[in-house]
């Protein structure tokens, strides 16, 4: 095992949108690696889309470890927006709260898809006071200008001394003229606020020497990352929509607090986007699906019955994540077969029979490098789902006695699968549920509705009545 996992783990290309191009993944600090993703607004509703980028940074994360790397992984929660009807000066305890349900929820729905925890979450409102101060280095250093109690980033200072924002991810060249015309007044129109001057309408702000407001929301991941990871890590990743401005606006940011040109990370990888009908699902655009909806069988996609919530995880990764989705029910309900023919393989494999060779007519090896290679190409899970598939064939083939597999080949092949499609794509085999014996349960229930009738208690033995009424006649007279 170890021979493997180090045969493998130094050949993981990754596509960095930094520089465009696949490059071959060296960790900073050789066995270490930090990450960074970029997580949700948790005051808005979680919906497909946002599932997707997280499912795909929790498989680069179980790939990791799987690689025996040691991982660090953070993942924010965004808990503020200056529009949220909460007074926090009077009621931070209520504010604090509710956000916290909604966290809970976001776990909820996180837990349902599989997904592996981060090392650590941070709550952006729990680090106002890291942001203000690299808001007050930012301006020390003059790239940060006050313009009504709101502070700028400079944006045209910036590219006078380096020239690069606009191009470090997203490669497009800006305009540096500076635009008098623009809406609020800033030094060029690309200016980003990195503190937001506090409205009348506005319930949520801090106090700083400059006014009351709200950390602009870049500063916030960049004061993030630098805590929990420092100023340069290997890992920064979310979805395609945030590559500009938001992380152009986070490297440039922590180039000037920590006076260097690293760019934050070293890797950068973006998912791409899930449509709706061609068009982006956004909660702005109203046309959101809710992982929820789905699982609760809210939509036609299997006659209104409960859908395993891992036949989506699996949706949402058959798919190259530099593709885009296009969120179709026909395309969810072929995965069931997929998902189903997946996890079967583990009931087939229980019913070969080994021969007693001293070399099988399988080649494990290859099959271990198409998958291992699979993977560590930019990881290229529909071809490593293609190539488990191929294996699924070879097993036909054992229990047809086509092919002949000995009992260490078997084992072998046992392992792969258990590395790929459990711990790695993060399915799960189906236990079996033991039948329901609802006539049992009505009885027992009939018995405690008797007590209860007779203690006169018959708020709840009414309530029982109710419940069972659905599957019997009850004549109390
Ligand atoms: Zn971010």
């Amino acid at each position: 095992m170890k021979e493997i996992i180090n045969k493998y783990k130094n050949k993981i290309y990754i596509f960095n949108t930094l520089k465009n191009k696949k490059e071959l993944f060296i960790p900073i600090n050789n066995n270490l690696i930090k990450m960074y993703v970029c997580g949700p607004s948790i005051y808005k509703k979680i919906h497909l889309g946002n599932c997707r980028t997280f499912i795909f940074f929790d498989i680069i994360y179980r790939y990791l470890l799987h690689l025996k790397f040691d991982i660090r992984y953070i993942r924010n929660l965004t808990d503020y927006n200056f529009k949220l009807n909460y007074n926090v000066d009077k009621n931070y305890y209520i504010y604090s709260y509710d956000m916290k349900k909604k966290i809970l929820k976001f776990y909820k729905i996180l837990q349902l898809l599989n997904l592996l925890k981060p090392n650590f979450e941070p709550r952006v409102t729990n680090y106002i006071y890291e942001q203000i101060n690299n808001i007050k280095k930012i301006i020390k250093l003059k790239y940060g200008y006050n313009l009504n109690k709101s502070i700028y980033f400079n944006i045209y200072k910036y590219n006078k001394n380096f020239r690069e924002y606009g191009k470090i991810l997203n490669n497009i060249d800006i305009s540096y003229n500076r635009n008098k015309n623009n809406y609020y007044k800033k030094k060029n129109i690309y200016d980003f606020s990195i503190w937001k001057n506090y409205n009348y309408n506005d319930l949520i702000r801090w106090n700083t020497e400059w006014g009351k407001g709200i950390p602009g929301w870049h500063i916030g991941c960049t004061t993030m990352s630098n805590k929990f990871l420092g100023e340069y890590f290997d890992i920064h990743g979310g979805g395609i929509d945030l590559k500009f401005p938001h992380h152009e606006c986070e490297i440039i940011q922590s180039n000037i607090i920590n006076n260097n040109n690293n760019n934050l990370a070293k890797y950068w990888i973006h998912t791409n986007i899930l449509t709706i009908n061609n068009k982006k699902m956004s909660k702005s655009l109203n046309n959101y699906i809710l992982p929820y909806d789905i699982i609760k069988g809210r939509y036609r996609i299997t006659d209104n019955i409960n859908i395993n919530p891992l036949i989506i995880r699996l949706y949402l990764i058959q798919t190259h994540y530099r593709n885009n989705i296009n969120f179709s029910y026909n395309n969810l309900r072929k995965t069931i077969n997929i998902y189903y023919n997946l996890l079967n393989i583990f009931n087939k494999i229980k019913r070969i029979k080994t021969q007693n060779i001293t070399s099988s007519y399988i080649n494990i090896l290859e099959i271990y490098e198409n998958c291992y290679n699979s993977i560590n190409d930019d990881f290229n899970i529909p071809l490593l789902i293609y190539n488990l598939n191929k294996i699924n064939n070879i097993i036909d083939e054992c229990i047809n006695n086509v092919l002949q597999i000995n009992k260490s080949d078997l084992y072998k092949l046992n392992k792969i699968l258990k590395y790929f499609i459990i711990d790695i794509l993060g399915l799960k085999k189906e236990k079996n549920k033991k039948s329901i014996n609802i006539k049992k349960i009505i009885n027992n229930l009939l018995k405690i509705r008797n007590e209860m009738r007779i203690k006169k208690d018959y708020i709840y033995s009414d309530k029982i009545r109710d419940i069972i009424s659905d599957y019997i006649i009850i004549n109390d007279n």
